[in-house]
């Protein structure tokens, strides 16, 4: 690549001179009002945060506008832009001093495809939020339209070969988990991350055809309750029962779409059944490493929710006499996500080891992915899943709800 990757300052000075004549402002901190109702917000999603240095392409040129939304630099076709953090906290961008704290990146042309906006390489729709935190590191928000952000999502989340009814459902359940998000703190610094902390977002890359069409389909619907959206969670597979929101964070608060359903639809599903093979000492480290133990223990009892299948907790016994109790998720933290695949499951002992033998993968809250699949397998529409995983949750334009969600 032969793009030159500084700026020059002389023609920088002379593009800001005539932007700042210019006046130009953007609307970061000043939307949420009336207009918001209008058209879908716009989501923050953090894409990196770290020391940096990270590049980013913009190969038909951008604006840079400062926190006070003033555009400051006109950036010319085919410059990388080098952020770093400067010794007193501010930003900079290519070895020269850019603000205090934050500016955005605004691409040229950025509404056309492919999107002209290139971090760390990958291409991403909508304009670049860059932020030097008072902890010492960078931040890259990729600031972008809700139907766009599902864009990047759902491919991700989902199969896009999977029946076009399953990829609506997932549609409208990522569009509600990142609205109900949204409407927490309209004006947070970012709302998402781009992994599985809330939902993973690998941007224009990952779009799909078939994926865009579901969303389309759906376009706006979300599901709510009590004239809210509600906070969607889902999974890969529950194993035949999807889990009570309380067998899994022991103190939420238990809403009927988060009770826990029977599901004979994730059968197909290769994480329906397994078992874990775990040596007691491997479980005790685990559990010393996470500050639960200080000696091995010397038996352990499940307390499990019979209904839907899922341990609560486990109660390990020490040698005098003394026990501790674990929650079933944290325990499925301590020793591995993808090794403990979920709370489903019951174990017996072998020797040194510990067998657990269990069914599906994932938290088992809400949706559960392996059977909405089956479900539109067998020919039941979106609206129908959503209502068997979620009952007593209405689906509704977002924008018919949003002045109680949005807590205005
Ligand atoms: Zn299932």
């Amino acid at each position: 690549m032969s793009q030159p990757n500084r700026f020059n300052p002389i023609i920088l000075l002379f593009l800001t001179f005539l932007l700042v004549v210019a006046g130009c402002r953007e609307e970061i901190d000043s939307d949420h009002d009336g207009s918001i109702k209008e058209s879908s917000p716009e989501l923050r999603v953090l894409l990196f945060e770290g020391e940096g240095p990270l590049v980013v392409s913009v190969p038909d040129g951008a604006v840079i506008r400062n926190d006070d939304g003033e555009a400051i630099y006109t950036v010319p076709p085919r410059y990388d832009l080098v952020f770093r953090q400067g010794e007193s906290g501010g930003l900079l961008v290519n070895g020269e001093w850019l603000s205090k704290r934050r500016v955005t990146i605004i691409p040229k042309d950025g509404g056309d495809e492919p999107p002209r906006l290139l971090v760390a390489g990958s291409p991403y729709r909508g304009s670049l939020l860059v932020r030097s935190t008072e902890a010492g590191s960078l931040q890259f928000i990729n600031r972008i339209a809700t139907e766009d952000y599902l864009r990047g999502v759902l491919p991700r989340e989902t199969f896009a070969s999977w029946p076009a009814d399953a990829l609506r459902a997932q549609a409208v359940v990522s569009r509600s988990y990142a609205l109900a998000r949204y409407a927490e703190e309209p004006k947070a610094i970012y709302h998402l991350h781009a992994d599985i902390s809330s939902q993973v977002y690998g941007g224009y890359f990952s779009e799909d055809p078939r994926t865009d069409a579901a969303i389309k389909e759906t376009g706006g619907e979300v599901l709510a309750a009590d004239g809210r959206i509600i906070t969607t969670f889902f999974h890969s597979t529950c194993g035949g029962h999807t889990a009570a929101i309380d067998d899994v964070w022991l103190d939420a608060e238990r809403r009927p779409f988060f009770s826990g359903v029977e599901c004979p639809w994730c059968v197909d599903s290769t994480n329906h059944d397994w078992t874990l093979t775990v040596g007691y000492d491997d479980v005790y480290r685990a559990l010393a490493t996470g500050g639960y133990l200080t000696a091995p223990f010397i038996g352990l009892q499940p307390k499990t929710n019979s209904r839907t299948g899922r341990v609560r907790s486990v109660v390990f016994i020490t040698e005098g006499g003394g026990s501790v109790e674990v929650s079933g998720n944290e325990l499925r933290r301590l020793l591995g996500y993808s090794e403990l695949k979920s709370t489903r499951f019951s174990f017996t002992a072998s020797g040194d080891n510990l067998i657990f033998t269990g069914e599906g993968y994932g938290h088992g809250v809400g949706l559960c992915q392996w059977g909405s699949r089956g479900m539109a397998a067998a020919d039941y529409g979106y609206k129908e899943i959503l209502n068997y995983y979620y009952p007593g949750a209405g689906i509704a334009q977002w924008s018919a709800i949003a002045p109680v969600s949005l807590g205005e």
